[in-house]
């Protein structure tokens, strides 16, 4: 067994994204050591790509935004299954976060009085989305990144060590949560004590010891084929936090974006910014018809222009004129692209068109749309200023994650653990808004800083300490690749590449966009072979940089949540946002306060289920809280007779 080096912080942040730096300089300036720990480079995080911008009322370019009006276009597109106080307070806290983030050094684009440009999105009652261009998660990351050396530079100064209050470590991987399970003062502690980790360069392992740990690991897309995000949104956080004991909620909620690159197909799945649409852009099928006029679902009929004048007009007069479709909530744009090239009328490449070029001048194009106008002309040979773009659906953001409490961010039922960003569930309900992310990031990555390091204070003279034996597990978990297939083993070891991409390919075809009972069933046989097979995932060389090493331990996380994501969707028979029944094709009142949530159903953490009817989770029903009346209030009766059951409206 290797040496495993040891250090002591009082606040661990797994994620160096939006939601982690947030945390980290928040538990920093709370007094908390925090130490920061990211399996990518420091500043190559997946929010380094968000293109359009934070959402926030701000009311800069519409003086009728507020918070209240935020609120609401947040819940519409959650289906009214949002944690409620989460959306409440993202509402109200996000214009601040945005300020902030001038003060420290940000610089967004500029409407022509001076103050902080705001553009349309999908779902948004008035422009809303701060933005810089369409590299918005780029300028917001080095703004952090920037704080945090700010942070560090105050450190030296007083004690001669930048490390000494906030350290990163870049290029490692956590592979697990480390508790202590003694007990304290007659029950159970189960309390966090630090990570597990190793070093990706070198492959050794270390584990950083903490009362407290922030999940900000981000989200899950790849294990799908079609997928707009990086390689390290392997859904490890809401592993590792299911690993922990924590649970997980409404799973079956993943936002499949409409709109991704569908050609040359080395770029498939690569995003095409909603920014597109914001600015003016228009979906067409092959017979040139802007379609989406034929999408508008009944809950939405009020809001959305009948026909293209109109929709024309309300870019110039939004206060007169209803928006156009194109700027309906993201799985309503999805699914009617899905039905369009099912029924013959998509473009050549299996997508439908999406068109600038029409639509405003070259130069404007390439001024408001930089990133896009690259991005198709460097890898696709084609100028969106000249021609449309083929586009189609993208699995891009899961909205279930880890079940947290709204006002403190501490994952439920494991103390000591928090998690904010893509891992955290509930914010978004079964849909999430546009920029809304960005904005998420910043008012839950500071929430969980603070309680965090409110948390580690608290211990700060009975530290829960590491247990040898889980140490020792970890370490041997984290090895057994490299022995796959000696003898005693069940079959020949298994290539880890290959397992990933059947893995992608299943959730693809049988738990994607359009679900059905059968398949979801099928996809369930599926992951139970592939979880088999997952055990004898074999690798060779050394722990030197091996990718390959590194894959066979994301598989784990992998299959976890594949397989949550499959049975809450099997479970919940209705339509609702990012998720969609072809049996079961319209949103029920009866599911709106119905929470699914995801356990392990072998707690003490045995991983070799093998029953699928059975598999590694257990799926629970909870009702949900009901909304604050003073929040109901904020709607008309007459749309919350769309979403909510009868006697919820009684109450
Ligand atoms: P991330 O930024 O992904 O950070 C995750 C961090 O966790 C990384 O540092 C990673 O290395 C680390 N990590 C993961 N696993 C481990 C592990 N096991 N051990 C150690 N570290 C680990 N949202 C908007 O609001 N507006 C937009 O305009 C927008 N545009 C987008 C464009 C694209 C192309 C994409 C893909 C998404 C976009 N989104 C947008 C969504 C948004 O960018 C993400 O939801 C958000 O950035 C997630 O931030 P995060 O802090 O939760 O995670």
């Amino acid at each position: 067994m290797s040496v495993v080096d040891r250090q002591e912080w009082d606040v661990v942040v797994v994620g160096a994204g939006g939601a982690g730096l947030r945390a980290a300089i928040e538990a920093r300036e709370r007094g908390a050591r925090t130490a920061v720990i990211c399996k990518s480079l420091f500043g190559k995080a997946h929010t380094v790509m968000a293109e359009g911008g934070i959402a926030a009322a701000m009311a800069n370019a519409n003086e009728h935004d507020t918070w209240q009006v935020h609120f609401r276009d947040t819940m519409r597109g959650g289906k009214f299954l949002n944690q409620w106080r989460m959306a409440e307070l993202h509402a109200r806290e996000a214009p601040e976060r945005v300020w902030e983030l001038e003060t420290w050094g940000a610089l967004f684009d500029r409407t022509k009085d001076g103050r902080i440009s705001q553009r349309n999105f999908g779902g948004h009652e008035y422009p809303r989305l701060a933005h810089v261009g369409d590299r918005t998660g780029l300028e917001l990351i080095r703004t952090l990144q920037q704080k945090i050396v700010a942070l560090q530079q105050e450190d030296f100064q007083e004690t001669g060590d930048y490390e000494s209050r906030l350290k990163v470590f870049q290029e490692c991987t956590v592979t697990r949560i480390l508790k202590d399970t003694a007990s304290d003062g007659g029950s159970a502690a189960d309390r966090v004590s630090g990570v597990f980790a190793y070093d990706r360069e070198t492959g050794r392992f270390f584990v950083l010891q903490a009362p407290a740990v922030v999940l900000a690991t981000g989200g899950i897309g790849k294990s799908f084929k079609v997928t707009s995000n990086s390689w390290e949104y392997t859904g490890d956080g809401h592993a590792l936090a299911l690993l922990a004991g924590a649970p997980l909620l409404n799973m079956e909620f993943v936002q499949f974006h409409p709109t991704g690159m569908v050609w040359p197909p080395s770029v498939k799945g690569i995003l095409v910014t909603e920014s597109v649409r914001g600015d003016g852009g228009v979906l067409r099928n092959s017979e040139g018809k802007r379609f989406m006029f034929d999408y508008i679902p009944e809950v939405f009929k009020e809001k959305y222009a009948e026909s293209e004048e109109e929709a024309d007009r309300w870019y110039e007069d939004p206060d007169h004129n209803r928006r156009p479709p194109e700027l309906l909530p993201r799985d309503e744009v999805a699914r009617a692209i899905n039905a369009e090239v099912k029924a013959g009328r998509g473009s050549p490449h299996g997508g439908v068109f999406l068109d600038v070029s029409t639509r405003m001048p070259a130069e404007v194009v390439r001024r408001r749309l930089p990133s896009m106008y690259h991005q198709f002309k460097e890898l696709a040979d084609v100028d969106i200023t000249a021609e449309a773009m083929e586009v189609g659906p993208t699995c891009h953001y899961v909205m279930g994650g880890i079940a947290v409490d709204s006002d403190t961010a501490a994952a439920r039922g494991v103390p000591g653990l928090y998690a904010a960003g893509e891992v955290a569930g509930g914010m978004h309900g079964s849909n999430r808004l546009g920029g809304n992310s960005l904005s998420d990031l910043l008012v839950f990555g500071r929430r969980a800083g603070r309680h965090a390091a409110q948390y580690a204070r608290a211990l700060a003279h009975r530290r829960p300490p590491v247990d040898d034996a889980q140490v020792g597990a970890a370490s041997a978990e984290a090895l057994r690749p490299f022995s796959a297939g000696a003898e005693g083993e069940a079959g020949p070891p298994e290539n880890p590449y290959t397992l990933h991409q059947e893995l992608q390919q299943a959730m693809n075809d049988l738990v994607g966009i359009i679900r059905r009972e059968g398949e979801m069933e099928q996809a369930l046989h599926k992951l139970a072979e592939l979880r088999v097979r997952a055990g004898r995932a074999g690798v060779e060389g050394h722990r030197q940089f091996n990718p390959g090493w590194h894959l066979a331990l994301d598989l784990r996380n992998m299959l976890l949540v594949s397989e949550c994501v499959a049975r809450a969707a099997l479970e919940r028979t209705e339509s609702r946002g990012g998720h969609t029944r072809e049996d079961h094709p319209r949103m029920d009142r009866a599911w709106r306060n119905v929470n699914l949530l995801c356990t392990l159903a072998d707690p003490a953490g045995g991983l070799a289920a093998t029953d699928p009817a059975r598999g590694q989770i257990r799926l629970t029903r909870e009702t949900t809280e009901p909304i604050r009346p003073d929040l109901l209030a904020l709607f008309e009766k007459e749309e919350l007779v769309k979403y909510l059951a009868e006697e919820e409206l009684y109450e």
